[in-house]
């Protein structure tokens, strides 16, 4: 993977990136695949798939971001819940550098891993926390504080929307992003959105230049508070998903 071909992947679905955004894509990936040898941090680790996979998948939803921002006209706060090895969040940070972003994840060596990439790549206005989405969302800190809330790979979309709504502020926009069966997954989860103070604004195709892969962003509003018991703790939200 070239800084070029990464600059021309990544221009061929609308994101234009600079040389010094695409050297710090490079480095990122160098430390994943590090950080891989020591424990299992993703699956994907040769170039290709990290390229297309990983980082242009991430960055699918610059646009949409995009949009937000220029709508509002400020500074947005994101949070990624679930983040993993960093995904979307640090590409997107890296994508869109006036972001202001929190990376959640439960498990401490990822949230580890995605600290050294913020100080090795030498970003600002970013941070990794360890945290459940469930005891995050009853959090002041927390609840209801960001304008973009997004998850990629996290949980099936009605336990994903009790993760998320909750920690969007009124006026702000969940974005799930998912495969091919995101508009059935979208109307399942109806009844749970909308009792989370949600409303499903759109299921957006979104495609990979050379990949068959059907992905989708599911975009929901966040149109009233959260009611106070959500989101449920100690597991409820996958073990008995609201429907
Ligand atoms: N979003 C990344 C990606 O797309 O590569 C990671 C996806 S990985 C399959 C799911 C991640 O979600 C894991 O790192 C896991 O620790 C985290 N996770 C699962 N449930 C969570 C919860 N309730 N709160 C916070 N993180 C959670």
């Amino acid at each position: 993977m070239t800084e070029n071909e990464i600059r021309e992947a990544a221009g061929a679905i609308g994101v234009p990136l600079d040389s010094q955004q695409a050297g710090a894509l490079m480095r990122f990936r160098d430390l994943l695949v590090e950080a891989n040898r020591r424990f299992n941090l993703t699956a994907l680790n040769d170039d290709a798939s990290i390229l297309a996979l990983h980082f242009l998948d991430s960055l699918t939803a610059v646009r949409v971001i995009r949009a937000i921002q220029a709508e509002r006209g400020t500074t947005l706060d994101l949070i990624d819940v679930g983040t993993g090895g960093g995904f979307p969040g640090l590409p997107l940070k890296i994508a869109l550098p006036e972001l202001r972003v929190t990376l959640m994840d439960s498990t401490a060596k990822k949230v580890q891993f995605c600290n050294e990439v913020i100080r090795a790549l030498g970003l600002h206005e970013i941070r990794a926390i360890q945290d459940r989405a469930e005891e995050a969302g009853h959090r002041p800190e927390h609840r209801e504080q960001y304008d973009v809330v997004i998850a990629r790979a996290v949980a099936p979309m009605p336990t994903l929307a009790e993760y998320l709504l909750p920690l969007a502020r009124v006026g702000g926009t969940c974005i799930a992003m998912k495969g091919s069966d995101a508009s059935a997954e979208a109307t399942r989860a109806a009844g749970a959105i909308a009792r989370l103070g949600g409303a499903l604004s759109a299921v957006e195709p979104v495609s990979l230049p050379g990949r068959d892969e059907r992905r989708a962003l599911i975009l929901i509003n966040k149109v009233h508070p959260t009611p106070q018991p959500y989101p449920r703790r100690g597991g409820a939200p996958r073990k008995s998903p609201l429907k």
